[in-house]
């Protein structure tokens, strides 16, 4: 069976709040009778998701009757990287542990360098199984990444290879599609209350993330231009400090060929398409 978890083994449960490991977290109760106690379902908040995707992660726990853990980044009194327990109405809603990691590192994350999965999301959910005593050799790491998401696919598996722990991906083995969520979301009494187009959530995970390409990004700007501030200030205030510093200003802009505030006023045809799957970050 592709949702079995054993009493006797500890699991990092990833849940992004997304409809696909929404779907799989689903079976993995219904097919587990609930979840053992050595299961912990975990979601790392970067501050930057939609309110909706935090209602949803909510109602998931509710609805199940499971205890979902909300995790954030964060640093302890003595400067040292660290996270801490939220819950719903305590969650980060404004960006705060991005903006302080970005501060700690005076630069924003690229596509090539997406420390932000690293330390808000992976590296977190690590700190807080080593906090209950689950070292990540240890551990089976359960995320949600779909049969059709060929490129993740095989990246877990040369993750399985060179890593100590092991990555298991139960829609995969089950050969579970973006058709089967959807479906699957259509016939449940609630949903995550974020657009679906075709199977994808365009505003799920951080809303502009930068990953997403330009001209999504640049229409998630022009359809909620709020959104955008927070992106405006992270680009302008580590442009500043690496200007003030003499300093290159290379990793001051999310994407390299064009800064973000210049995305609503440029003609579609010239920005770029290319949207790029997140190993970290699944919907
Ligand atoms: S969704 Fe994008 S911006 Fe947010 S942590 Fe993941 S890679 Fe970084």
């Amino acid at each position: 069976m592709s949702y079995q978890l054993y009493d006797d083994e500890p699991y990092l449960v990833s849940f992004s709040g997304g409809r696909s490991s929404g779907y799989m977290l689903h079976n993995l109760v219904k097919e587990n009778n609930g979840l053992p106690e050595q299961a912990h379902v975990l979601f790392a908040n970067t501050g930057k998701e939609m309110e909706e995707t935090l209602d949803f992660v909510a109602e998931c726990a509710e609805r199940w009757s499971i205890n979902i853990v909300w995790l954030e980044h964060c640093y302890n009194d003595d400067g040292v990287v660290s996270f801490r327990i939220v819950n719903r109405d305590t969650a980060s809603m404004n960006g705060e542990p991005f903006e302080e990691l970005i501060s700690r590192k005076h630069m924003l994350p690229n596509v090539v360098m997406r420390f932000c999965t690293e330390e808000l999301k992976i590296k977190t959910m690590f700190r807080y199984m080593r906090s209950v005593g689950i070292n990540k050799k240890d551990l089976t790491n359960v995320i949600g990444i779909r049969y059709d998401e060929p490129r993740r696919v095989a990246k877990v598996k040369a993750r399985n290879e060179k890593e100590k722990f092991e990555t298991i991906a139960p829609l995969v083995d089950a050969k579970i599609t973006k058709h089967d969520v959807g479906a699957f979301w259509k016939s449940q009494s609630f949903d995550l209350k974020l657009p679906n187009n075709n199977g994808t959530t365009p505003l799920g995970n951080c809303d502009l993330c930068f990953l997403k390409g330009e001209k999504k990004i640049s229409s998630i700007i022009r359809d909620y231009p709020t959104l955008a501030k927070w992106w405006f200030d992270q680009e302008d205030r580590i442009q500043k400090g690496s200007a003030e510093n003499g300093g290159k200003t290379e990793n001051a802009s999310f994407i390299k060929r064009i800064p973000y505030r210049a995305l609503p006023g440029a003609n579609m045809h010239d920005l770029l398409n290319i949207e790029i799957e997140c190993f970290g970050c699944t919907d």
